[in-house]
């Protein structure tokens, strides 16, 4: 159900969730000190109770007010990239519910870089918000999504299409090694040429290690249908599948193959919707053009993360 600005607040001051846009996907919003709203949160969307919640804030200030031992570098990162698609981990002040956190010592913030989330946030306070999808499909990118998901048991603030579509970039900031846990459109490497010091990645990590980040190890970014990569265009389309490519294609007019032509940040807004598309349509399989390896693009490791983790699972 689509509702105005005006209507979500006073849903939120009410104790309620709603669903708003961001630049990324669209998120999931309840008030950071109201449990009974974060828990419809998890409820509604079937999250598991051990994946933690971003707060998501509208001035740099609130940050004071849920987190302690903040680190020069957080600063610096903020002043630059927000509001913008980068989350940075925190130490957590106690008055932060444990519900957000899942338990951990850490929080989550980010300032999300969207007009109608800024203004929402300015007149609630603070939000804990996820991804507004439910849990095991695709996250939502536009409000139509939302309605897909939840028909009228949700309101949503409709803000059109997310400019980014990929979730943020989660960078944990509670140790002295600064450390990447989800990557997103804001890169490795702007981030060091910021900091000027090395960024680790979660990916450094032995592959049997146990992740930093709760959340990464559901695979929340999957359509129904199967997903698989190819190594190339092929020479004919198998009427049975959905392809999502890269490669420049001229007149390709297929319901079942899309191309961004080349066009990273096309391919990153239109993905999850891509996935959904596929499976409204009813195909059971989709298959991706691998990535290319040498692409300075920020947008290419966040891509071949989130298709990743819908490959095989
Ligand atoms: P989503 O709400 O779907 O964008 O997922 C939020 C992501 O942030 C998940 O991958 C969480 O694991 C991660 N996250 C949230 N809070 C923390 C935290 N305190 N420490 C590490 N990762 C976190
Ligand atoms: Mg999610």
């Amino acid at each position: 159900m689509i509702i105005s600005l005006d209507r979500a607040i006073e849903l939120i001051r009410n104790g309620d969730i709603v669903a708003f846009p961001t630049e990324t996907v669209y998120g999931l919003g309840a008030d950071v000190k109201n449990v009974v709203a974060i828990q419809k949160t998890f409820d509604i969307k079937g999250r598991p109770a051990d994946n933690p919640l971003i707060v998501h804030i509208s001035d740099i200030d609130q940050v004071y007010e849920l987190a302690t031992d903040i680190p020069d570098s957080f600063k610096k990162l903020a002043n630059h990239f927000w509001p913008g698609p980068l989350t940075m981990v925190l130490k957590k002040q106690a008055a932060v519910p444990d519900i957000v956190t899942a338990g951990l010592d850490s929080v989550a913030i980010r300032m999300p870089d969207h007009p109608i989330a800024l203004e929402l946030i300015r007149n609630t306070g603070p939000l804990t918000a996820p991804s507004a999808n439910r849990s095991g499909k695709p996250s939502p990118t536009r409000a139509e999504h939302i309605i897909e998901d939840y028909g009228d048991k949700l309101p949503v603030v409709d803000g059109g299409s997310s400019t980014i579509g990929l979730e943020s970039t989660v960078l944990d900031l509670t140790s002295k090694q600064i450390e990447i846990l989800r990557p997103g459109a804001i890169s490795a490497e702007m981030i060091e040429n910021l900091l000027k010091t090395e960024v680790f990645k979660s990916t450094d990590h032995a592959a049997d290690s146990l992740p930093k980040s709760p959340g990464v190890k559901y695979t929340h970014y999957k359509p129904k249908a199967s997903v698989n990569w190819i190594h190339s265009v092929p020479s004919q389309f198998d009427s049975k599948t959905f392809y999502i490519l890269h490669s420049k294609m001229s007149g390709k007019t297929e319901k079942n193959v899309v191309t961004c032509n080349g066009n990273f940040d096309l391919l990153a807004k239109l993905l999850y919707d891509y996935f959904r598309t596929a499976d409204h349509l009813g195909y059971s399989q989709i298959l991706v053009e691998t990535l290319p390896k040498l692409s300075p693009h920020p947008l290419i490791p966040p891509l071949k993360n989130r298709i990743s983790k819908s490959v095989g699972s």
